[in-house]
């Protein structure tokens, strides 16, 4: 089975999809998770996505459709993907249409997490993760059980995102706003959309997703 988490920066894409992985053994395929592989490697690919990422703008759709492409065709991908950040715009979602069709791949339902837009920039910039596991806490929301010792691995570093900032967030939500949000009538018009209420408590959020996901 096959679905995309759909919604702005913030509203818990992330936290849902590392959710069903570990309960469903389904594979997140998070095209900004990709992109930040691709920068740590210091390529010089990697240098000018980063530059396009710290500012909050796409990078090109051609790269991004070939990147999901190539990823689809790996093996643990027939437990089903998560597509969490992709597609971010009308020719993203044309593409994974033609590419989940050709690859005999059905897509079960998109799920948007709606969410009031004014939280978004503290729940974003509060946000920080284990620099060893990858586990995600908030200064406020999440934090960890003994401060400054991840509850997953116990590691004692941690990470933030350099465009989990305000300035920069404030950015990526306008190019949600201006590039993702108008790919949602392609779907209602298949029938897929699925809304959640991504306020909610995470394990409320978890438990909605799973309704649509089991229906
Ligand atoms: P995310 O982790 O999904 O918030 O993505 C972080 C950044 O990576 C975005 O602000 C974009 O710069 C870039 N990015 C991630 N996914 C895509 C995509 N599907 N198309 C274009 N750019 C993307």
């Amino acid at each position: 089975m096959n679905i995309i988490l759909l919604g702005p920066p913030g509203a818990g894409k992330g936290t849902q999809a590392k959710i069903l992985v570990a309960e469903r053994g389904m594979v997140q395929l998070s095209t900004g998770d990709m992109l930040r592989e691709v920068r740590a490697s210091g390529s010089e690919l990697g240098q000018r996505f980063g530059e396009m990422m710290d500012r909050g703008d796409l990078i090109p759709d051609g790269m991004m459709i070939e990147m999901i492409d190539a990823r689809l065709d790996e093996p643990d991908c027939k437990n089903g993907a998560i597509f969490d950040g992709f597609p971010r715009t009308n020719a993203q979602a044309i593409a994974l249409d033609e590419m989940l069709q050709r690859k005999s791949l059905p897509l079960k339902a998109v799920i948007e997490l709606t969410v009031d837009e004014e939280s978004l920039v503290g729940r974003i910039t509060g946000r920080y993760s284990c620099a060893k596991c990858g586990a995600g806490y908030h200064e406020e929301f999440q934090r960890p059980a003994v401060p400054g010792v991840c509850d997953t691995c116990g590691h004692q570093d941690f990470k933030r995102r350099p465009d989990d900032n305000e300035a920069t967030v404030r950015d990526r939500l306008e190019v949600y706003r201006r590039d993702t949000a108008p790919i949602i009538p392609h779907y209602e018009a298949q029938g897929l959309v699925q809304r959640v209420d991504g306020m909610a408590e995470i394990t409320e959020v978890e438990g909605a997703v799973a309704a649509i996901l089991d229906a």
